[in-house]
């Protein structure tokens, strides 16, 4: 099946029992068994079922079915958002003493979850992710991961996917990708070597803004080497879903961080346009970029446009379009502001990946708890306003902007 049709037919058509178009909402906690022996056999993962929704649920599954599919894995885990997806993956496979290599350019919120992970003894080492030369500098016997976003929020690096795999398998240790700003529309992170992916699905997976979720996708691929991930020696059993496996039967039940049925029956629902919100959404930030590109005093940062550093690499990674992010700036924080506020369809919102065109200031909001030096590093500015961009008919967007681009 192809990208749409498999948003629509792929694992999880519906309900078999009663014929219904869309996967039930299980809204319980809890599920009877059959008896106290199948009861031990689910909870030695020795037979297939729901106990308790903590830990599975049918409209939970099928949604993590769909997930795994869309970035072509092999098993998925949802979470209760990005963060909690973020947080249990990266912690699935560290303990105190060991070292991450992360890219500069990450959400703001998870640069501020890798401080909070010092408590526990795991330090983080951030680099350009671009500069392929330092990324292999910070390597050393102590790191367990690479991390990286497909495409940066808000700085809109784009990571060549391809080249951090193959560094990061030189060392023996997994690539982590984040794909929520490019969504699997954009790119097959597992495709081109990532190890797991990241999705915060509140944002374009979900689409409509109503709910928040994450979902961690394994490939199955990676080969654990048992002595650097002393952890994993005890879910060897489990082969390719090994990682899944530890995951589900530790760190992420254990913490509860589990969505909610109801959520994922939204994404379920959301998910079925991602195909088509995406590309509307593309097509709008292209149009969007170039038309701000010609106003001499702002610069416009797109990795559609040719004037992005990361076009090239933008060129290889992503089919389809470039995002629907853009970044602009517009000389002073007075001049965002002013702008921000004059606006009237784009709306003043700290999120991505609505239907709907959202604009945010992020040295003021999203990146507050960072320092100078990492705002620089990822590309945050004080006179810098992020648009995520909608999917409204172009000619609105643009007149919006044009008028108060000119009051201002
Ligand atoms: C929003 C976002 C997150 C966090 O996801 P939540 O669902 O808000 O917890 C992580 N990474 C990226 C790239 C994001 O845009």
């Amino acid at each position: 099946m192809r990208f749409n049709t498999a948003l629509l037919h792929s694992a999880a058509p519906g309900d078999k029992a009663t014929g219904a178009t869309l996967t039930p909402i299980y809204q319980s906690s809890a599920f009877y068994q059959e008896s106290a022996l199948q009861h031990e056999k689910l909870f030695a993962n020795k037979a297939p079922g729901f106990s308790y929704t903590r830990i599975g649920n049918p409209t939970i599954a099928a949604f993590e079915d769909r997930m795994t599919v869309l970035e072509g894995g092999m098993a998925s885990v949802a979470c209760a958002s990005g963060m909690a997806a973020v947080s249990c993956a990266l912690l699935n496979i560290t303990q105190a003493g060991d070292e991450i290599v992360v890219s500069t350019g990450l959400y703001g919120g998870t640069i501020d979850l890798f401080h909070d992970f010092e408590a526990y003894g795991i330090t983080t080492k951030f680099v350009d992710i671009n500069d392929h030369e330092l990324v292999k500098a910070a390597i050393n016997e102590k790191t367990k991961l690479v991390f990286a976003e497909t495409i940066g929020n808000p700085k809109l690096d784009v990571a060549d996917i391809e080249a951090l795999a193959a560094i990061a398998h030189e060392a023996g240790i997994p690539l982590i990708i984040d794909n929520t700003v490019a969504s699997a529309y954009l790119t097959q992170p597992l495709k081109l070597g990532a190890d797991i992916v990241i999705n915060s699905t509140s944002k374009y997976i979900n689409g409509n803004s109503d709910a928040i979720s994450g979902v961690i996708t394994d490939g199955g691929k990676f080969k654990w080497d048992f002595e650097k991930y002393p952890g994993m020696k005890e879910f060897k059993v489990f082969g390719k879903l090994a990682f899944t496996a530890k995951l589900r039967n530790g760190l992420f039940r254990n913490i509860g961080a589990c969505i909610a049925p109801q959520t994922a029956f939204y994404n379920l629902l959301g998910m079925e346009t991602l195909g088509l919100r995406m590309e509307r959404a593309c097509s709008n930030a292209l149009k969007l970029a170039k038309h701000l590109e010609e106003y001499k005093d702002i610069t416009v940062n797109y990795p559609g446009l040719e004037s992005s550093d990361w076009h090239e690499t933008a060129l290889k990674v992503l089919h389809n379009g470039f995002g629907a992010i853009i970044t602009v700036r517009v000389g002073s924080k007075e001049r965002a502001f002013s702008i921000m506020d004059g606006l009237k369809i784009s709306k003043i919102v700290s999120n991505i990946g609505d239907t709907k065109t959202l604009i945010v200031h992020p040295s003021s909001t999203l990146n507050v708890h960072s320092s100078e030096q990492e705002k620089k590093d990822a590309n945050v500015f004080d006179d810098m306003i992020r648009i995520s961009v909608g999917i409204e008919d172009i000619e609105d967007l643009i007149e919006d902007f044009d008028r108060v681009l000119k009051e201002n």
